[in-house]
């Protein structure tokens, strides 16, 4: 069985390559009776998604949108501290 912190690892390695399927297995056993792991690795997938809203692919880097998309990030980044800490919906 793999540990909280072998799962956290894998979870972040999952945005950069394929994982086999025996980390997958091994992932999903862990993250289907740990909540804590699987609070941990949706908190990524939110993130993930943030990250891309707000066009931070390093290529953009120096990019003349990136100033606008900075403040869409920030935007974007307080909203999810909110939905994070619990802070319902008002905005
Ligand atoms: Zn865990």
């Amino acid at each position: 069985m793999l540990s909280c912190k072998d799962v956290t690892h894998l979870a972040s390695e999952s945005r950069d390559r394929e994982l086999g399927a025996m980390e997958r297995m091994g992932m999903h056993m862990h993250l289907w009776i740990c909540k804590g792991c699987r609070r941990f690795t949706q908190h990524m997938e939110l993130l993930g998604q943030a990250m891309r809203m707000a066009g931070k692919e390093p290529e953009r880097i120096g990019d003349p949108d990136a100033r606008l998309s900075q403040e869409a990030g920030d935007r974007i980044r307080s909203a999810l501290q909110r939905r994070l800490n619990g802070g319902g919906t008002q905005d």
